[in-house]
């Protein structure tokens, strides 16, 4: 079995040239517990070899720790291409059940030289300056453990177009909070041993396509959550093919990785919604968390595409008056599930649709998985069969209003 898929997984390489680039992986779960793990697979076989293992020691940790009712493992992460050679990524983990457990690891890579580096790669003269961020970690963390951070070392350290910021875990800091322990160090301040490239976003602001839909039509709206993914493009361009569109509920963490697909999803006369940030459980977070976790979305989307969405769906479906009113977008389920996650055939898929669909329903796929894209010219060519014409969720709503008002 192991070799077949390995023979397989080399075929596929050598044929197709499944290498795309990088990508996100999104692991959505909600069986016995609330899994979200989105994470970079680079190419870089050492360092992707790296991340994976150390994300399946914390999934099978967290397994192995069966946690009573409905623990949530959030597993969200950072990608910085510093420069040409060097990658930085963060792993940040999230657990949470009766408490919340917060754990960082980062990985900081050389595609050229194939080493992973360590902060003394980095920057020049770190004896120098240990006392001086530890000064600082003590300034900022005045309960820090003093024995601790004297003998810390920087193992976990990010980079971004502004600052370095290095981390440590709360648990071994002995902070009394359970959040991340940080420190932010302007790039500017320090003698780098490396180039940094400062990212570079264009903001082009795209119009819908305008569809000519009459009153009388007979509309759904297909919507696609978790995305975007490696998946998306070829969604779109079966959307495209068909004359259909799609109203994408994206995770705001993996926006900027897709932004070409973004544009071009707009373009095509899609829509998109927010779906939060790092897809945590929203009714168990305060409301400054929620905030954050649909704003940092909101920004994300308009800083790739200019587009600024109207449009939230919560994530796992779970929701309540208190979340409605941390957040000032129009909430929108779904009453046909494709259960796509779970039949992962066209078959299932196809009956799932088809049992419930009516005319103004809001149908959901998921756009993380290969069953739903192989499915979806079958569900569109039937629903067309049908009579039903494809409309974006804000239009449904749109036509409903005109409806009513008459
Ligand atoms: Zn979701």
């Amino acid at each position: 079995m192991g070799r077949k898929l390995r023979v397989l997984l080399i075929m596929c390489l050598l044929v197709s040239g499944c290498g795309k680039g990088p990508e996100i992986l999104t692991d959505i779960e909600n069986k016995k517990a609330l899994v979200s793990i989105n994470y970079p697979v680079t190419e870089v076989s050492e360092l992707d070899e790296a991340i994976s293992s150390y994300i399946n020691k914390v999934k099978n940790e967290f397994k192995r720790n069966n946690y009573k009712g409905k623990p949530e493992l959030n597993i969200s992460y950072t990608y910085k291409e510093v420069n040409s050679e060097i990658i930085n990524v963060s792993i940040l983990t999230e657990i949470v059940t009766d408490k919340t457990i917060n754990k960082i690891k980062t990985f900081t890579y050389n595609k050229n030289t194939n080493k992973f580096l360590t902060m003394d790669d980095i920057v020049d003269d770190l004896d120098v300056l240990d006392y001086d961020i530890k000064k600082e970690m003590l300034k900022k963390y005045q309960n820090a453990d003093m024995d601790y951070l004297s003998s810390a070392s920087y193992d976990f350290f990010t980079i971004d177009d502004d600052n370095l910021t290095i981390y440590f875990n709360p648990a071994e800091l002995k902070t009394t909070d359970s959040n991340l322990v940080y420190l932010d160090i302007p790039l500017d301040s320090l003698n780098l041993l490396i180039d940094v490239d400062k990212q570079e976003e264009t903001t082009n602001y795209t119009n819908f396509k305008k569809k000519t839909i009459s009153e009388e039509d007979k509309v759904v709206a297909l919507t696609f959550d978790d995305g975007p993914s490696k998946y998306t493009k070829d969604i779109l361009d079966i959307l495209k093919r068909y004359d259909a569109c799609g109203t994408f509920f994206l995770i705001g963490n993996k926006v900027s990785f897709y932004g070409n697909i973004l544009k071009e999803m707009l373009q095509n006369g899609n829509e998109i919604g927010n779906h939060s940030y790092d897809h945590k459980y929203l009714t168990r977070l305060s409301e400054n968390e929620v905030k954050e976790e649909v704003s940092k979305t909101q920004e994300e989307i308009k800083r790739v595409t200019g587009f600024t969405p109207k449009l939230f769906r919560p994530t796992y479906g779970g929701y309540n008056n208190t979340l409605k009113s941390y957040i000032d977008l129009t909430f929108v389920l779904w009453d046909v599930d494709s259960r796509d996650w779970e039949v992962k055939n066209t078959e299932g898929i196809m009956n799932n649709v088809l049992k419930d669909v009516k005319a103004g329903s809001i149908i959901l796929f998921h756009d993380n998985h290969e069953y739903s894209v192989k499915a979806l010219p079958e569900v569109i060519k039937e629903l067309k069969k049908r009579g039903y014409k494809f409309v974006t969720v804000s239009e449904l709503l749109e036509l409903k209003k005109i409806r009513e008002g008459q």
